[in-house]
């Protein structure tokens, strides 16, 4: 197998942790071989992302930057970009591509750019900046998200997005974003979890919206010059690869039903996290996997789907009229102090009766060294453990009380309550209107639930998937966080991606285009349009008798149960064998009303849904092939003596690149090929995680 990150010659005086790896199916410790998900699956040829230099960490972008091929300006006029979402990936995208005088066609499902789910995000976003003079530095930066994704990210590609980092922030300000600052007037920050210093730049509770409002202005700048046009209520619903080469989307327009075809000479997808597949999840309700599962099966890998983050801190589900769970950010875990009852007994009780000595504030007992915040799975595991030990709080759902106290009381005597709320005012306001109890006066009751996937399309250092001219950034990539993401490092992400990698990368695909103009009647772009019409076709003759939404309920218990927070072998078999029985059983009988030439969103709903019960089902297989414990991904038969996630990197230090097997144009779904891309780990030292 070819090492994607350089030869040893390039290493800097580092310990050499290269581990021997062993791609054959996984052995038990007495040497037998056993692959839990034989049968599932077909192997393919390994897998290496060959544009990443070598050499020093600190010099590989600059040395990509420099060697990737420049399109003039002159041809650049003639060079089309087509930018399937407007989150901070894709607005920051446009608007770049834009700028350096590329044609670009933007497109999103909502009625504004400006509405993309990014706008959600409460939190903050990270950046090396060392403005606190804590010891910050890009170097740490690095190693901490190395480290928080449990060592199965790229050392190239987290080292660039932790140097990148620095200027994300630069440019937001110049461009007007709100950040919070301290009194001095210089731009103040706070800590997320899994990390030691304060390097998360905030707006209040609303810096996904502030930043967005950024990056809209930039996109519609843009709109203005004429560089950028935006095509909001399009869904696309297809991609056209031609001569294997990306080359265009099909969409429908949302609001007349008119099936639409759009070309251009490179195509990206920035369309968000998959986490809807569970049904309930803090995602916005429109949010889903079908831009890149379309992809997927044209052939763009899928990597790591089963990799998902369950945020530790919501509110928790109160029964089954829900359709969707509120994010409490994990900003608030840095004065907030997670607790519950010593005693079960205690467990009804108002909280503000149990005496301090009844309180069991376990994160900080079982982590001194991190505390309250340690990195979102192990503090979701730790509130699951409590739960099912009998000492959660709240009231009971199917007989078990699903919730942990997060008290601020200790902050606001320290801080004083005005302190509190200028830092995370509208988040307990959002609290208090959701749940009808004052969080300033009663400790607020949280709960994990699916927040993120770090999992997505496979993408080279470029960002290009293994389609050529088919580029992925924000969410919908895989790239950068490993198994476990550390807070505020998705917009960080996106935003590096969409202003500073994508730009600098994309153009050495381009400067072999323009490619020639691809006819209507193209046999590729026929095949596309009518695969369109006839799933459409068939959603709305299917005249079944249940709504598409009571499948995706039924889909979401399943994957929560079964792939959910803890995954076990005999669990994802029967989660495996329920999503095909129910699948089929969506196919007889899903009930789709109204018609295809007008607004319609029950049959919106329909074909995403389709689309989560294929990626429900790779999402297991790949779960199953991983007996191990890391981060996100925890399986039950991997674990330390105190329950602590277990990896083994001599089996499973790769990411799982999954090929749609067979025909692209089969209805049906084959027997998927896992392809595997080996890590290693130059710089940092792989070990067990430790947050004590
Ligand atoms: C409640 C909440 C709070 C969060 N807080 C933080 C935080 O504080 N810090 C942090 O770093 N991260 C946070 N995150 C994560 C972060 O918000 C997301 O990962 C990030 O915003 C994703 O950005 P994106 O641009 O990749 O995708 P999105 O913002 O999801 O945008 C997707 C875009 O793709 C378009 N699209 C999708 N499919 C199609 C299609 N088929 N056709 C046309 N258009 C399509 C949509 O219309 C949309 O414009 C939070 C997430 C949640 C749920």
């Amino acid at each position: 197998m070819t090492t994607p990150h350089g030869t040893s010659d390039d290493k800097p005086d580092m310990p050499d942790t290269t581990l021997s790896f062993d791609s054959s199916p996984t052995r038990e410790p007495g040497g037998e071989q056993y692959d839990d998900a034989a049968g599932y699956y077909v192997d393919g040829e390994p897998l290496a992302d060959i544009k990443a230099p070598g050499g020093p960490l600190e010099e590989r972008w600059g040395t990509r930057k420099f060697e990737a091929r420049i399109a003039n300006p002159a041809n650049r006029r003639r060079l089309s970009i087509i930018v399937v979402g407007t989150g901070l990936a894709g607005a920051s995208a446009a608007a770049t591509l834009g700028e350096a005088g590329y044609v670009v066609k933007s497109f999103c499902y909502q009625d504004s750019p400006r509405r993309a789910h990014s706008i959600a995000a409460q939190g903050g976003i990270n950046a090396a900046k060392n403005y606190k003079g804590d010891g910050d530095s890009v170097h740490r930066l690095f190693y901490d998200t190395i480290k928080g994704g449990d060592y199965r990210s790229r050392e190239s590609n987290v080292y660039r997005l932790a140097e990148v980092s620095v200027n994300i922030i630069d440019q937001c300000v110049a461009q007007g974003v709100p950040f919070a600052r301290e009194y001095g007037g210089l731009l103040d920050n706070r800590s997320f979890g899994g990390v030691q210093v304060s390097r998360t730049f905030y707006a209040r509770g609303q810096t996904g919206q502030q930043l967005l409002i950024g990056a809209y202005q930039a996109l519609e700048r843009q709109v203005a010059a004429g560089t950028v046009r935006c095509y909001t209520r399009h869904e696309m619903l297809e991609l056209i690869v031609v001569d294997g080469r990306a080359r265009g989307i099909i969409v429908r327009d949302l609001v007349t039903g008119e099936i639409e075809t759009y070309f251009a000479d490179v195509v990206v997808l920035a369309s968000g996290g998959y986490g809807n597949v569970f049904f309930l999840s803090t995602n916005a309700m429109g949010c889903n996997v079908t831009a890149s599962w379309r992809a997927h099966r044209k052939g763009a890998y899928m990597a790591n789907p089963c990799y998902t983050q369950i945020h530790p801190t919501c509110i928790p589900v109160t029964g089954h009229h829900q359709s969707k769970l509120t994010l409490m950010s994990e900003s608030l875990r840095n004065d907030g102090r997670i607790w519950v009852p010593k005693k079960k007994a205690d467990c009804t009780k108002d909280p503000r009766e149990i005496p301090e000595e009844d309180r069991d504030y376990y994160l900080e007992r079982i982590y001194p060294a991190f505390g309250n915040l340690v990195p979102r799975d192990i503090a979701s595991r730790q509130a699951k453990n409590m739960c099912d030990e009998g000492r959660g709080v709240g009231p009971e759902v199917e007989g078990v009380r699903r919730g942990v106290y997060l008290d601020f009381a200790e902050a606001i005597e320290r801080l004083g309550r005005e302190s509190i709320e200028a830092k995370y005012g509208n988040l307990f306001d959002m609290y208090a209107r959701i749940t009808g109890e004052d969080p300033y006066e009663v400790p607020m009751r949280i709960y994990p639930a699916v927040h993120y996937v770090m999992g997505g399309l496979w993408v080279d250092y470029d960002l290009q998937s293994t389609i050529p001219g088919l580029f992925v950034t924000g969410e919908a990539n895989f790239s950068d966080h490993g198994a476990n993401r550390l807070g505020a490092s998705a917009l960080m992400q996106g935003l590096a991606d969409g202003y500073f990698v994508l730009p600098n990368t994309i153009r050495d695909y381009l400067a072999d285009g323009p490619f020639d103009r691809v006819p209507e009647d193209h046999p590729a772009v026929v095949e596309a349009q009518q695969s369109v019409k006839d799933r459409i076709e068939a959603f709305l003759t299917t005249n079944g008798t249940r709504s598409v939404d009571s499948y995706h309920r039924e889909l979401g218990n399943i994957m929560w149960e079964y792939c959910g927070m803890e995954r076990t072998e005999d669990g994802l078999r029967k989660a495996i064998d329920l999503i095909r029985s129910l699948r089929d059983d969506f196919k007889r009988n899903v009930r789709v009303l109204g018609s295809a030439e007008s607004l319609n969103q029950s049959l919106e709903k329909a074909g995403r849904v389709a689309d989560f019960f294929e990626l429900g089902e790779l999402m297991c297989i790949d779960a199953l092939n991983r007996r191990e414990s890391c981060g996100g991904h925890f399986r039950a038969e991997s674990q330390t003596e105190d329950g602590e996630a277990l990896r083994h990197d001599d089996q499973y230090a790769y990411v799982a690149a999954w090929e749609w097997p067979g025909d692209p144009g089969s209805p049906e779904m084959g027997t998927p090929v896992l392809h595997k891309e080996h890590l290693t780990y130059d710089f940092v030292e792989m070990k067990q995680r430790s947050y004590k």
